[in-house]
């Protein structure tokens, strides 16, 4: 695991226990929208933790205006976790996967043939064209793989950029989370959309899949994904690795690609390389070839509860401010002002 790709994503390493945050129930999005006031706990999460699975709302209501909207001081979460819209320009991802925006963002539609876009309210399923046509890709390809479609999670913000709550990175319309729950056989309502929850693919040891929720279509799945060829990275709880690494059989060449990670037990967070000739996207290095399998390695990306601890007994940290407008790359600041 290469030290960098750790801070990309994580940030300070201020890591909540998967344990803990895969039973919160209480915690509601603060995401674009406020809470209706006193129902909103301190709905933060640590720096490139994958979220615990939050409701959405089907009330929700705008954030109030900047007071002064163009002030490159204004800290950048709060600017671009207020775009509802994308910028009408050219699709380019611009700066890093934590630490950038993008410019003529896309959106997937919010139901497919093959998939359905999950927890509407956050207006997060928006990406550079490549990513898209990626998902799109991905879900006509999953029956075959015995996934009868994909449930989306969080890809970026219209505009990409920082985020109010939940990523540190998916910030250049480059990285998508795919929930872990098999699509069901017709259409979800919005309702459903907002509240149903993913089912824990990692067992209560935290050290192994749970043998009743992971099947043959799982790993195909993740498999398929992997194999795309502009598939930079697939992040996902160490104690999954592990299953497809057993369960992977003789064809391993994509195995490297997925890189064990906290948390990630309900979900798996796909990531795109820089598109060809995208000057201004900063990829990261390839993944070396090796399939990172080896138990110590990967026992070592996970997280056990400590005995008789109560999971909820602390509350969580409070956010990070992350950077400012004039800390993001300078072609963001115009990201954020054409119409
Ligand atoms: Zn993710």
């Amino acid at each position: 695991m290469f030290q960098s790709e750790r801070l990309e994503l994580v940030g300070l390493r201020t890591i909540k226990p998967p344990w803990r945050t895969a039973r919160s129930g209480l915690r509601l999005p603060a995401l674009l929208f406020l809470c209706a006031a006193g129902a909103c706990a301190a709905a933060m999460f640590a720096p490139g933790v994958a979220p615990a699975q939050d409701k959405g709302t089907l009330n929700p209501e705008p954030l109030p205006p900047l007071a002064h909207p163009d002030d490159p001081k204004n800290l950048a979460k709060e600017a671009f976790g207020r775009m509802m819209t994308p910028a009408a320009m050219p699709p380019r991802p611009i700066g890093s996967y934590a630490k950038g925006c993008l410019a003529g963002g896309a959106a997937l539609p919010l139901t497919g043939p093959n998939w359905q876009v999950m927890r509407v309210s956050r207006n997060r399923n928006w990406g550079h064209p490549s990513l898209i046509a990626f998902l799109e890709r991905l879900a006509s390809q999953a029956p075959a793989t015995g996934w009868r479609g994909l449930l989306l999670g969080d890809m970026s913000q219209p505009r990409g950029g920082p985020m109010l709550a939940g990523h540190a990175s998916h910030q250049i319309g480059l990285d998508a989370d795919i929930w872990l729950t098999p699509m069901p056989d017709r259409e979800l309502s919005r309702q459903e959309r907002e509240e149903m929850m993913a089912t824990l693919v990692v067992g209560e040891s935290r050290k192994e899949v749970e043998p009743k929720v992971w099947t043959p279509a799982h790993v195909a799945l993740i498999k398929a994904a992997a194999q795309d060829p502009l598939v930079a990275r697939i992040f996902i709880n160490g104690a999954i690795k592990k299953a497809l690494c057993r369960d992977a059989g003789s064809d391993r060449r994509w195995l490297h690609k997925v890189q064990p990670w906290y948390g990630h037990d309900w979900h798996f967070h796909v990531r795109l390389q820089c598109p060809p000739g995208e000057k201004e996207c900063h990829g990261q290095p390839p993944r070396p070839l090796n399939e990172d399998c080896q138990t110590k390695d990967l026992d070592g990306w996970i997280e056990l509860p400590k005995p008789g601890a109560n999971p909820d007994a602390k509350p969580a940290p409070p956010p990070r401010p992350g950077p400012r407008v004039s800390e993001l790359p300078a072609a963001c600041r115009q990201v954020l002002k054409v119409p």
